[in-house]
């Protein structure tokens, strides 16, 4: 494939990850996420059909997309995903397919979803606390996630990645512990930074804590080795990589906030309902939906991705004063 076919944008990143939500809908309400109610949901018949969903990674592929993360809402409360995994398996030119997924139903799914070809997961999870887990999530589900991480591990969706979001005097004193799973457990723990959107009107600047001050505190416990190149640690996504002398998992740390990976971000998101967003952070959205249902050619399909990545932005602005929070929830817009 020669580069002019590959999806390339203004600023020379190559765009070569597609995160595909299927639902905009979950079984927890995070409260960092949603409100307790829930929130506004499209109609089924605006969500993008399975068949709509394939061809779109079809084509993106086509243009050099190799790796795919499936998310949501939560992914796996939509029927069918099963078989749809299966069908993005085939795909040629998908190498790496994996799901972000909160975790309560995957001890039920994770061999199916193995077996269908999904390669990895990601699960998220701010407390290993019953009470607090509940606090965050408003679901008494925590039991489940772990079991689901452990059958996840069991069934070879690995490295299990386990994804903590980190907010300053909710969960911070859990941070140790999670750091510690990693010297007897082969899971990847990340710790993600609290990031602002408009529907948690909680959402302060000092409530984040960053990368580094999380680093500093994990190290002062026990010290950290960095996997990759030693200036950024940063060889593969978003994530400054780390692990214990004795561990046999490891560590990442992932600083939206505090120390954007714009630069090199190689990411487009489809919403559930058919948009395609450059930037988590901008609500300039593309539609593809209505040429996906109009009758469109692929070369149409084509053209329109091609237009979502020459309009990606050169970074997010959440450090500068105008910045205003991003109108969609991580729900809606496919986290
Ligand atoms: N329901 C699935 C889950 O929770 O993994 C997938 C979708 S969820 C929107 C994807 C990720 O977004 C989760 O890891 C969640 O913790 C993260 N997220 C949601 N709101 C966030 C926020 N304000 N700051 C940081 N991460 C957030
Ligand atoms: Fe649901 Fe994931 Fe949002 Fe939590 S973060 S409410 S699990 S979509």
């Amino acid at each position: 494939m020669t580069d002019k076919n590959k999806l390339i944008d203004g600023y020379n990143r190559k765009v070569d990850y597609l995160r595909i939500s299927v639902t905009d809908r979950c079984n927890l309400r995070c409260v960092y996420c949603m409100p307790p109610e829930g929130i506004e949901l499209a109609r089924t018949d605006e969500i993008l059909r399975y068949e709509e969903l394939l061809r779109i990674a079809r084509i993106a592929a086509g243009h050099g997309v190799s790796k795919v993360r499936i998310t949501g809402g939560e992914p796996l409360i939509r029927r069918g995903l099963v078989d749809f995994i299966g069908s993005l398996a085939a795909i040629k030119g998908i190498e790496d397919l994996s799901l972000t997924t909160n975790g309560v139903l995957l001890k039920q799914y994770a061999g199916q979803l193995k077996d269908a070809g999904l390669k990895r997961v990601n699960v998220s999870l701010d407390s290993l606390k019953r009470e607090r887990f509940h606090k965050i999530t408003r679901g008494d589900n925590l039991s489940e996630v772990i079991a689901g991480i452990e059958e996840a591990n069991k069934a070879g969706l690995i490295p299990v990645k386990i994804n903590m979001v980190v907010i300053k005097g909710f969960n911070d004193d859990e941070i140790l512990e999670f750091a510690l799973l990693t010297k007897t457990h082969p899971y990847h723990v990340r710790f993600i930074e609290y990031m602002p959107f408009d529907t948690q009107a909680g959402w302060q600047k000092d409530k984040c804590l960053t990368s580094r001050e999380l680093q500093e505190m994990i190290g002062i416990a026990s010290p950290l080795l960095p996997i990759g190149d030693s200036a950024g640690c940063r060889n593969a996504g978003p994530a400054r990589r780390f692990r214990f002398a004795d561990g046999v998992g490891e560590l990442g740390f992932i600083s939206p906030v505090s120390d954007h990976f714009c630069g090199s971000c190689n990411r487009l998101r489809l919403t559930a309902d058919g948009k395609l967003r450059t930037c988590l952070f901008s609500d300039d959205e593309i539609d593809l939906r209505e040429a996906l249902r109009n009758g469109s050619s692929d070369s149409a399909i084509e053209a329109i991705l091609f237009k979502a990545v020459a309009a990606k932005p050169q970074g997010h602005k959440i450090n500068e004063n105008m910045f205003k929070k991003c109108s969609r929830t991580m729900s809606l817009i496919g986290g």
